[in-house]
């Protein structure tokens, strides 16, 4: 079943199959060196782009700032949830969503 992902409100919300799943109002809990120094990273999203589906997992494209330090990164490919049986079910941001695998790393 094909699955319809839309970022909505100039990246306020991702849609995933017209329905509103993922705000930008959240904090995503970020590990360490992926989108600044801070350990964990407390990142506030101001937007998302270029939603897509990696198999299973819904990963956006967000910008986003840091709580502790103030930096203002983008952020490529962040998981934010999964589709089970065709039904989207969110990560939570509060969870360390996102860490850097040890030979994954792209300059
Ligand atoms: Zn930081």
């Amino acid at each position: 079943m094909p699955i319809a992902l839309r970022t909505l409100d100039d990246g306020a919300w991702i849609s995933v199959n017209d329905s509103r799943q993922v705000s930008v109002s959240d904090v995503w809990t970020l590990s360490r060196g992926v989108f600044c120094d801070c350990e964990p990273a407390y990142v506030l999203l101001e937007g998302f782009f270029d939603a897509d589906v990696d198999g299973r997992v819904v990963v956006t494209g967000a910008v986003g700032q840091c709580l502790e330090c103030g930096t203002r990164d983008t952020i490529e490919r962040l998981p934010v949830g999964r589709m089970v049986d065709g039904a989207f079910c969110p990560y939570d941001p509060e969870c360390v969503q996102w860490g850097v695998e040890p030979d994954g790393e792209r300059s």
